[in-house]
């Protein structure tokens, strides 16, 4: 099984660290891939893909069985979710497992995606459902088959949906980057992390 979780990590922050973490109890012996974009399709980053996943290396380096995988990163063009998945079938083969993350905001915005109703036949969809949020299915995955065993996954290897009950993390990439424009001391993301986001000067001049 290949467990997906993409972003743009702008920068990645704890709860990237603990969503991670549970993505690992939740499915275990799975691989799970962490995967920043090189350009996201739907906003502009002021950081480079460069920093974005140096940064996310010091984050995730000491977890067993996580991969920082750069085939959004060494992929030219915007970062189409479509294009990923297309990649990783290529790679894993047809009958593989594939499990693509999905945050509330995520699924959101999925119908102005790029090729959308391709994706539910590539992989499954884990929702993450943080507390108290009850996230609409979007109509172009209107046709996928909800499960409530995430065990049950590992022999299918697309077209089923699965929602992921996490904690209410109150941090953000947004958060992070107004804190380091104000000035403040701590910052909710690992410690190897704050020390890159002060050596190379970054987010200093977020509006
Ligand atoms: P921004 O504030 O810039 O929109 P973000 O904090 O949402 O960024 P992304 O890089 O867009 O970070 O997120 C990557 C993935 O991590 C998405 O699936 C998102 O839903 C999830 N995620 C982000 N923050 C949290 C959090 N606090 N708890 C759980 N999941 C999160």
């Amino acid at each position: 099984m290949q467990v997906l979780f993409g972003g743009t990590f702008d920068p990645v922050h704890n709860g990237h660290v603990a969503m991670v973490d549970q993505l690992q109890v939740t499915f275990p012996g799975a691989t799970i891939h962490v995967i920043p974009n090189n350009r996201p399709p739907h906003r502009d980053s002021g950081v480079s893909a460069t920093h974005r996943l140096a940064m996310l290396q010091l984050a995730m380096s000491h977890l067993e069985g996580i991969k920082i995988n750069r085939i959004e990163y060494e992929r030219p063009g915007p970062s189409y979710t479509v294009d990923t998945l297309n990649g990783l079938r290529e790679f894993f083969g047809n009958d593989e497992c594939l499990v693509l993350v999905l945050g509330a905001d995520a699924i959101r915005k999925m119908d102005s995606w790029y090729r959308p109703k391709a994706v539910p036949l590539l992989c499954n969809i884990c929702i993450l459902n943080r507390a108290g949020e009850r996230v609409d299915i979007p109509s172009v995955l209107a046709e996928m088959n909800e499960i409530t065993d995430g065990g049950l996954l590992d022999n299918l290897s697309s077209g089923y949906l699965i929602r992921l009950q996490t904690p209410d993390l109150f941090v953000s990439s947004t958060l992070v980057r107004s804190l380091i424009a104000k000035g403040a001391a701590q910052l909710p993301v690992p410690p190897n992390v704050a020390d890159y986001l002060v050596k190379h000067n970054l987010y200093q001049d977020t509006k």
